[in-house]
């Protein structure tokens, strides 16, 4: 069984370090590869080699940096379909989805071919006589990204495509779950012409993320995962000078107003509840019909599909629901649905019993619907992070968005109504990074920028889009005076090129 290296220098690594992780199959528990988890060493190389690619890189025009995003668009379009399955045989989500996340993911490179515009400062001529004053945006040098195991294409695709055209160097931990999507992507940026070091990875676990807060060659640190990691990455990534964002854990909230279309109130939350199994920041983990009458309505409505629903492998093209990521997380989930009936919540649609021939030992949950789910139960306050839907009955909208606005979390939320006087007032007055109004996943196009409010965000800046760019360079500003008076030809000594 091959053991995956490190990518660095545009080759393959192995590294120094004799520890390993292993790489499991979700639909069947089998272990189909090792990867090795970088020691303090190993990160110490790999950083030191994107520091020395970092002035040449920033030195390079901007307009030449976007040829190789445009280079690297058409690779991973050429590819897609090898990348999705080599990402759900170690994710395990369906191929669909797997090839959603690499299309999301090739917006974000599309928005980095426009980098020499995007770059583009300002100038203020005639501040005060003769004094004119202007701002650049120049690029960090070595920018880390840690991302998480869910969307192990399209997560650092939300980073590197931005850091590299804006001239920085980037190293990359992936998930060690999933790591080798982002392996093969390493090798397609290399043949798209990304000179060596300027993007590399390394593959570990907190050893490795760890050296690389520490280390005083990281500029800037993203990270994307749950909140717990990402407040400890925040607070020492700060502690030492870095800056940082941090993109963490989420419990998104879908508010159905009486007047809501149920049928496609219930078709939005079937995909956004129950796809990629609901491992997703943005996947709606609670309903909030406003009135009995809406809430019985919605549960009739919604409980036949979740029943219907089909779990299987993504090998199985008609597959809507594949495995979750791991026996700890399949512990976990059913942990969280046992917690939720002791605590007196009704489960409309149990999913645990679900036992697929052949893949006996896979981590498969079907989908599971709670009504009559209360604040103050774990169901409600945490991330569960699996295909369970809670439904909390609102007596008005009013305590709708009291509901949202007191979650601890605040990454996504969505209403579906036909009034836009109220999807008005919710927008405006929901404390939620990003909101949908009748689109029940409102993750913003890489033009704009993803990111959550409250304990969904560490850190000032979004991500992609133009916060993307602003975290990855910093201002310069220069105010600039020339003596007045215009010199004639005669002044100048022509062929020594010296003002005489
Ligand atoms: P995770 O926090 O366990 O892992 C994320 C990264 O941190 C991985 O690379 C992992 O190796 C590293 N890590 C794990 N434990 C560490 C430790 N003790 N010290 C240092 N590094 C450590 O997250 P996950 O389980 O891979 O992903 C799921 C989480 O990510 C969910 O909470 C989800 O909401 C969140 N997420 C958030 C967004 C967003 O944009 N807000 C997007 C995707 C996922």
């Amino acid at each position: 069984m091959n053991i995956l290296g490190h990518f660095v220098s545009n080759e393959f690594w192995p590294g120094a370090s004799n520890r390993i992780s292993e790489i499991v199959n979700p639909a069947t528990g089998a272990v189909t590869g090792k990867a090795t988890l970088a020691s303090v060493e190993d990160v110490d190389t790999i950083v030191r080699t994107a520091a020395e690619a970092a002035p040449g890189w920033a030195a390079t025009p901007p307009a030449k940096r976007a040829m190789v995003m445009f280079e690297f668009r058409d690779l991973l379009k050429k590819h897609t379909n090898e990348l999705a399955e080599l990402l759900s045989s170690e994710h395990g989500k369906t191929l669909p989805d797997a090839k959603g996340e690499i299309a999301r993911g090739i917006e974000v490179v599309e928005f980095a071919c426009g980098i020499p515009q995007l770059l583009k400062g300002e100038y203020s001529e005639a501040v005060a006589a003769n004094v004119d004053c202007f701002s650049v945006r120049q690029p960090l040098g070595v920018v880390a990204g840690i991302t998480p195991f869910n969307f192990p294409a399209m997560v650092p695709l939300w980073m590197y495509p931005v850091a590299i055209a804006c001239g920085n160097t980037f190293v990359l931990k992936p998930s060690e779950k999933d790591p080798s999507v982002v392996m093969r992507i390493a090798e397609l940026l290399a043949q798209a012409g990304l000179p060596p070091g300027v993007f590399n990875v390394v593959n570990g676990d907190k050893v490795a993320v760890d050296a690389l807060l520490d280390h005083p060659l990281v500029e800037a640190v993203s990270f994307v995962g749950s909140t717990a990691i990402g407040r400890y990455i925040y607070s020492r990534g700060s502690a030492n000078g870095k800056r940082v964002q941090a993109l963490c854990g989420a419990k998104n909230h879908l508010v159905v107003m009486p007047d809501a279309d149920l049928e496609q109130v219930s078709d939005a939350l079937i995909g956004s509840a129950y796809g990629s199994a609901g491992e997703r920041c943005m996947a709606i983990s609670v309903a909030v019909p406003v009135g009995e009458d809406t809430a019985d309505r919605l549960v009739d409505v919604l409980a036949p599909r979740v029943r219907a629903l089909k779990v299987a492998p993504f090998t199985d093209p008609s597959s809507e629901l594949g495995p979750v990521i791991s026996k700890q997380s399949y512990d976990h989930i059913h942990s969280y649905i046992e917690q939720g009936l002791e605590k007196g919540a009704e489960l409309v649609v149990d999913g645990r019993e679900i036992s697929l021939q052949g893949y006996e030992d896979g981590y498969f949950i079907g989908g599971c619907l709670f009504d009559r789910v209360t604040p103050d139960m774990p169901i409600y306050k945490d991330e569960i992070f699996g295909p369970v839907l809670s439904v909390v009955r609102a007596a008005s909208y009013e305590d709708a968005v009291g509901l949202i606005n007191d979650h601890e979390y605040g990454n996504g939320t969505a209403i579906f109504t036909r009034d836009g006087d109220a999807a008005r007032d919710f927008w405006a007055r929901v404390r939620i990074g990003m909101v949908g109004v009748n689109v029940p996943i409102p993750v913003p196009v890489a033009y704009h920028s993803f990111g959550g409010w409250k304990r969904s965000l560490f850190g000032d800046h979004h991500i992609h889009g133009m916060e993307g760019v602003r975290f990855n360079t910093r201002l310069k500003t220069m105010t600039t005076r020339w003596p007045s008076g215009i010199r004639t030809g005669a002044e100048f000594d022509i062929t020594g090129g010296k003002v005489v």
